[in-house]
């Protein structure tokens, strides 16, 4: 199984669900079984009790489950039927962990965020991966796994850790990080700003993960010197460098990322180039 991480930064709301499930339409164009999570680092265990005016669309899936719009958005982009587990919450992390502590499962050991939880979390992302949702038999080739909130945040740390030892087992062919970040335009200076998703690189790479491309988003396209500046400074070479600037409707996304061949850069950190046809995307 081949692992794309989709993590976010600077604020909320980026778009980063847009961008995985359009990341997941141009490696379906290429060839590729795909198929999605979405994990929430809050502690509700599913979307079905949350206010629609905080959180926006609960999506039901087939089997019921009540779940994040995100995962809406991977079925419509996809056409892929996804299960209650293809979306994870602390709150089913936790649950899980507290039964199984209370069955005795632990044998006595103390029962800790670091190895219990995320064990539990990498456990949970390798069962969900392998389960068919395109209709077809056996696992797909690539799970684009989505982590909602922004990298720093508290909440999120423990699946932070848990897909960084996931990165570290599955080695370096199997794993493909791509960070979507802010380009903000200050008005009296007018120039496009890197130093939030400086920080914000600087903050996932000190928690041991370093992105292989970046998923800018910014009203207008990225100049150049931006790419250069964003390259040398978040060490991510500039072809892997993308612009998701603002579009005016999400379903440009893909055709957006196929045009900068972000396919390419995707397929040559996964060692799959030779496997994969050219997107076929209009
Ligand atoms: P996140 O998963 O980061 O919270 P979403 O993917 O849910 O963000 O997107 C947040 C909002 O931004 C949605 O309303 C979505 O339609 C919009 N959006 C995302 N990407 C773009 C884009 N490139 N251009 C315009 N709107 C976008």
């Amino acid at each position: 199984m081949k692992y794309v991480l989709v993590t976010g930064g600077v604020v909320s709301g980026l778009g980063k669900g847009v961008t995985a499930s359009s990341i997941g339409v141009v490696l379906k164009a290429c060839g590729l079984r795909v198929t999605s999570i979405k994990i929430d680092p809050y502690l509700n265990t599913d979307a079905g009790t949350m206010s629609p005016f905080e959180h926006g669309e609960v999506f039901v899936l087939d089997d019921g489950g009540e779940v994040d719009l995100d995962l809406g958005n991977y079925e419509r982009f996809l056409d892929v039927t996804l299960t209650r587990e293809n979306n994870i919450t602390t709150g089913k992390i936790y649950q899980s962990v507290l039964e199984k502590e209370r069955r005795g499962d632990y044998l006595g050991k103390t029962v800790q965020v670091v190895p219990h939880i995320t064990d539990a979390i990498k456990n949970w992302i390798e069962a969900v991966a392998v389960i068919p949702v395109d209709g077809k038999e056996g696992p797909a080739d690539v799970c684009v796994i989505e982590l909602g909130g922004t990298v720093g945040d508290i909440e999120s740390m423990p699946f932070i850790e848990a897909l960084r030892q996931l990165s570290f087992s599955v080695g370096q062919d199997n794993f493909c990080l791509i960070h979507v970040s802010l380009i903000p335009v200050l008005g009296v200076v007018g120039e496009q700003k890197t130093k939030p998703t400086q920080h914000s690189v600087r903050e996932l790479r000190a928690l041991g993960l370093t992105p292989h491309l970046l998923a800018c988003r910014s009203a207008q396209p990225l100049l150049e010197s931006t790419k250069e500046k964003l390259s040398q400074f978040c060490h991510v070479p500039a072809g892997n460098i993308l612009n998701v600037h603002d579009v005016p409707n999400i379903w440009h996304v893909p055709l957006l990322l196929r045009n900068q061949n972000a396919h390419h850069s995707i397929l040559k950190q996964l060692n799959l180039l030779d496997l994969a046809t050219p997107p076929a995307l209009q």
